[in-house]
Order: structure tokens, then sequence, then C-alpha cells
């Protein structure tokens, strides 16, 4: 299947549509509001990356999607609408049969530690059958053939590997066993947690061309969470940073790596250093995230903002439109930050680790 183009991506009606969601834990000191009135579309065939500091909320936000929260969250607020085929599924209100039906075959997740995602003591091939037939398929010749096609597809020996035990396989290998065990049901969503994570760097960039090739061919859509910047900017086609539970900036790749209008994206982007940059530019974002049990008043990031003002304190800004088609921020001081980016557009190793490798 070919790649669409960002225009057919924008014109057909987005897989996941994500409307006002609000998440909180439950904890003993009080409620955390963990995801806090996100607006969000993931777009036919798109890659959609969510970045920003631990504890955002990025993980609730892609958990409370397949509905797999912990006990102590509670959706309170919002919609969470996926659509195929000109159907429409209304996911907060599915029953646990439906929503086991949803998971794996519509939308498929693979969290963060391959290594905890296996059961040491089963085969590959095993724990391929048992996530199959926990999904209503049957057939184990069926299931055989088209796990052998996916570990090939995801550049492993399929024969060696679907016979092999857990820890008889690196780390990279493993991830690809999870990537191509995702991809079982035909999925029309992935959902990714810190894909590279706990990878070395040239394994990191075979998943990075694998995920890159498998996307094109198979045309699912996928958003991936990632704390690695270089990540985001070589697999994203757009980038949404978040903030303290709620979404700050989205816009294409370009426009949030080149042209950053939120003062805590341009942080995120200043804080990452590069082989061939200067060192001493590097510029941490001052302060901690804030308490979401007792969050800031109004804006946000306002008690760790240098463009901060009085309005800032009192008023939280919304999403708006700016610059690019596409491109949103939540800032009032927008134009500010803007100048000051002029400078990171020219320096393009900032954003990309093509020339690092
Ligand atoms: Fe900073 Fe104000 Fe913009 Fe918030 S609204 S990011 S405090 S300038």
């Amino acid at each position: 299947m070919q790649t669409m183009n960002s225009t057919s991506q924008q014109n057909q009606a987005p897989p996941l549509s994500i409307r006002n969601l609000w998440v909180e834990y439950s904890v003993e000191r009080g409620l955390v509001k963990a995801v806090r009135g996100v607006n969000l579309d993931l777009r036919p065939e798109e890659s959609l990356a969510l970045i920003g500091e631990s504890g955002c909320g990025k993980t609730t936000l892609a958990l409370a999607l397949i509905r797999l929260l912990v006990k102590a969250a509670t959706i309170t607020q919002g919609t969470i609408t996926y659509r195929r085929d000109g159907q429409e599924l209304d996911i907060l209100s599915l029953n646990s049969r439906e929503l086991r039906r949803f998971r794996w075959r519509e939308c498929a997740m693979v969290f963060q530690s391959a290594l905890n995602a296996f059961n040491p003591v089963l085969r590959i091939r095993d724990q391929i059958y048992d996530t199959a037939r926990a999904h209503g398929v049957t057939s184990r010749e069926e299931t055989h053939q088209r796990a052998l096609g996916l570990l090939e597809h995801v550049q492993l020996d399929p024969k060696r590997v679907i016979n092999a035990y857990p820890h008889e396989l690196s780390g990279g290998m493993r991830q690809r066993v999870l990537l191509a065990m995702s991809l079982l049901l035909d999925p029309q969503v992935l959902i990714l947690d810190e894909p590279t994570t706990a990878l070395d760097i040239l394994t990191q960039r075979t998943i990075i061309d694998l995920l890159r090739r498998l996307k094109a061919e198979l045309g699912f859509s996928m958003m991936f969470i990632s704390h690695d910047l270089a990540t985001a900017a070589e697999l994203a086609d757009r980038v949404a940073t978040m903030y303290a539970g709620n979404i700050v900036e989205l816009g294409s790749v370009a426009d949030i790596f080149y042209h950053p209008t939120h003062p805590y994206t341009l942080g995120l982007i200043r804080a990452v250093p590069t082989v061939t940059g200067d060192f001493e530019e590097l510029v941490s974002i001052p302060g901690s995230p804030p308490d979401l049990i007792d969050p800031p008043s109004g804006c946000k990031f306002h008690p760790r903002c240098t463009y901060a003002t009085e309005r800032c304190r009192v008023e939280e800004p919304k999403l708006e439109p700016v610059l690019g088609i596409g491109h949103t921020v939540a800032c009032f001081h927008h134009d500010l930050v803007e100048q000051d980016t002029e400078s990171l557009a020219k320096n393009h190793s900032h954003t990309t680790r093509k020339n690092t490798l």
C-alpha cells in the first residue's frame, strides 16, 4: 500500500478522535489530573509522536485510548471515537468482550519493555498462539503461517525465532517480535510506548527504519510516545507536545522542530545535545513539572516560563492556529517565542540524527 500524502490524510476521517478527554488517578493525597481536556485526531496512515517530560500524561493518554488504565484511574469526561470502513465505535461504551476485540484487531499497543512483555518459560510460537486465541483466532496453522510472514517482515529468521525462548533473543530481536505480534491481527492503529528506549543506538536505528517501512507497506496509523526527540524527528509526520496533562503544541515535524512556538517545546529542543553541536549552548528547562494534584493557576507552565506575564498566571491558554497549516499552540506570547526560534531553523542538526550516525 502506498503512503498517503498529508493532504489526503487530512481529507479522510481520522481512525481515532479524542475530544475533551480527562483522566484522574485517585491517590492518598488526592486526585491526580493526569490528562486534562485533550483534543486530538490520529489521521489515516500518519505517524504521530507524543513528546514531553515523564509524568506529563503521555502514557496515560495512550492507555486510555485502549482502556487499559489501572484501577486507580478514571476517565471522568470526554469521548474517544474509532472509525473503520465507514463505521464508528464509541470506545468508552464498549463492554469487555467488545474491548477485547477492539484491542489487537483494531488497535494494538507495544509497551515499553520488550523483555517484560514475554513469558520467559514459553517459546515465542506459544506466546503468539496464545495471543491469537485470546482474540478469537482459533486456527493454529493460520496463525503459524501469518506469524512466519510477519517475522520475516521484521527481518528476523522466522523458523529460528518462532521456536526460541525469549532469553535466546537480543533486546532488538525481542522488540521486533513484539512488533510482529502486534500486527498479527492487522490492526488499523498501532500505539508504541518508547519504541527505542533501552536499545543500543544501532538497534534503535534498525527499529526506526523498520517502523517506517512497516507503516508504508501495511498502511496503519501510528501514535508513539517518545522522550527522545531525535526518534520523534525521524519517525513522526506530526508531533504533539504534552505538558501537565494537555497538548500545548501540535504541528508537522518541521513546524515543531524548526519553528516551535511554545516555550516548553523550545525548551525541550534546546535541552538536546548533538554530536556536531556546541555543548555550551545546551539550556535545561528551569524548575520541575507541576504537581497535578494541585496544579498552578493559569498556564500550567508559567512557574517555569521565561516569557510569563500576569495574564499567564490567571488565564489558561487554549490551542489556537499559528504559522503553518495545522500548526496550533496554547501560548499567549507565541509571537515572542517565534522570534527566538529563528536561529533554530538554521541549525538542522538539532533535530535529526541523520548527520550524526
Ligand atoms: Fe509561558 Fe505564558 Fe505562554 Fe504559558 S502562556 S507558555 S506562561 S508565555
